[in-house]
């Protein structure tokens, strides 16, 4: 039965829709005791998977069902906020329905980051992912609400087309849609009556972790909403400094109050990730390779910079771009500890979602985005080839074939260890295969008006 759930979540390009879009068939090849569904959402303004949770409910319970059949797990577990209270309702009466004891409702704290993995399966079991670990460490798979949805479509032999996602911040009417994959952001803000200011910047994600993205950037499996804010928000500023600024910053005003490793969730679980000594290091010019490599202990959270650090510093910026270097120098984590207790002040120090709020000053924009079920019919899409770990998906159709939605239009490479298979996401014709597929809506006909 396994290897039935892998194939099919394979053959329709299921991947992680919450994170970096791992590939789910990888993560079911596995064996473990718990399997927790991560509905927790815990970015500020966003608010596709409480709707998913809330709209999809039957299919969230269906794939978590799959996902402990493959992989033998004997508890399944929804991580969720008790705020989200449409949610619950639906998915306690899914599981009502399903009858099967063995799994249930976990009630999150409303904290950031409720949703990080490691601090998901913390939260849930009391294990501790050891430093540089996965959540199968310590015998835990843990995929998001949607991926689930997404994994109960596959068992019905229905591929990854769609996207649920939030539009919100400066738009004149915030909302969660399922767009199709390979729409332009700028398609997906006008669904939301466009934007609302003039001089405006995009994020991709949310505003802890996303980034910067332009308007003709498209809609991928991974995507998780889209933030319109004016060009001058503080929390577009801190995204858009340079590193360099980023570093001279750090070299100039860090005072080393360690306010950023106090508010580190991965400190806080008992991993050895210290970002002031790494700012140490970075500012003062300190030798300390132990306190650098750690950065690749980071999961850029973000909580250093936008609640740890009052001098407006970003440790994130800098472990990530750490990170980037040692990798490309081809240093691999050194830090293996594995770890049993939590540090005591953890339950002092989690982060009020409510407040991280208004420290990024984004009170204005923290309300309902609810989900529009009307059809969104784009002109045209682009698949990215690339928008999953692994290797880019290989083309199996060419400029001017017709496709239908859902049909197959780029698949795994031959030997590769990791990718994705790719669908059609609107029924049409190929114009472009370059690092992605084109699909323009209709067929050639029916567009030219013969
Ligand atoms: S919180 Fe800011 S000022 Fe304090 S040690 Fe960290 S980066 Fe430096
Ligand atoms: S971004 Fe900052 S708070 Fe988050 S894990 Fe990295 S060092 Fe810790």
């Amino acid at each position: 039965m396994q290897q039935e759930i892998i194939a099919a979540v394979r053959d329709a390009g299921v991947v992680g829709a919450g994170g970096a879009g791992f590939p789910t068939h990888i993560k079911l090849n596995a064996m473990v005791d718990t399997v927790i569904a991560n509905g927790a959402e815990c970015e500020p303004l966003l608010r596709a998977h409480q709707q998913v949770m809330a709209a999809e409910s039957d299919k969230v319970v269906a794939g978590l069902a799959a996902v402990m059949l493959a992989t033998g797990a004997g508890r399944g577990v929804i991580g969720l906020k008790r705020k989200y209270a449409d949610a619950a309702a639906k998915l306690t009466a899914a599981l009502e329905k399903l009858g099967d004891r063995r799994l249930e409702l976990f009630f999150l704290p409303d904290f950031y980051p409720a949703g990080d993995e490691q601090v998901l399966v913390h939260e849930v079991t009391r294990r501790i992912v050891p430093e540089g670990g996965i959540p199968l460490n310590v015998g835990a798979v843990v995929a998001n609400v949607e991926t689930l949805v997404n994994v109960a479509g596959a068992l019905a032999g229905k591929a990854v087309t769609g996207k649920y996602l939030t539009v919100t911040g400066e738009v004149a009417q915030p909302l969660t849609i399922k767009a199709p994959v390979g729409i332009s952001v700028r398609a997906a803000i006008a669904l939301a009556g466009g934007a609302t200011v003039g001089d405006f910047a995009i994020i991709d994600g949310g505003p802890m972790m996303g980034k910067l993205v332009a308007p003709e950037a498209v809609v991928t499996k991974t995507t998780g909403g889209f933030i319109v804010l004016p060009r001058h928000h503080p929390v577009i500023a801190q995204k858009a400094a340079s590193l360099k600024i980023i570093a001279n910053r750090a070299k100039a005003a860090c005072c080393n109050c360690r306010g950023c490793t106090d508010s580190c969730p991965r400190y806080l679980l008992g991993h050895g990730l210290e970002p002031h000594r790494i700012m140490q290091v970075i500012g003062g010019g300190l030798q300390d390779s132990a306190a650098v490599t750690r950065a690749l202990l980071c999961s850029e959270c973000g909580a250093c910079e936008a609640y740890g650090c009052t001098m407006g510093l970003s440790p994130r910026r800098i472990n990530a771009e750490l990170k980037a270097q040692l990798a490309k120098a081809g240093v691999k984590n050194p830090h293996r500890a594995e770890i049993t207790q939590a540090r005591w002040e953890r339950d002092y120090r989690r982060i009020p979602t409510k407040r991280l709020v208004a420290r990024l000053g984004l009170e204005k924009y923290d309300r309902p985005a609810p989900l529009v079920t009307a059809g969104v019919a784009p002109a045209e899409v682009r698949l990215p080839l690339a928008q999953h770990i692994g290797a880019p998906a290989c083309p199996v159709v060419r400029i001017g074939d017709q496709v239908a939605a859902g049909d197959l239009v780029a698949v795994i490479p031959q030997g590769a260890a990791v990718g994705a298979n790719l669908h059609a996401s609107i029924a049409g014709e190929i114009f472009a295969v370059e690092g992605f597929i084109g699909i323009r809506a209709g067929n050639r006909a029916g567009r030219d008006g013969q």
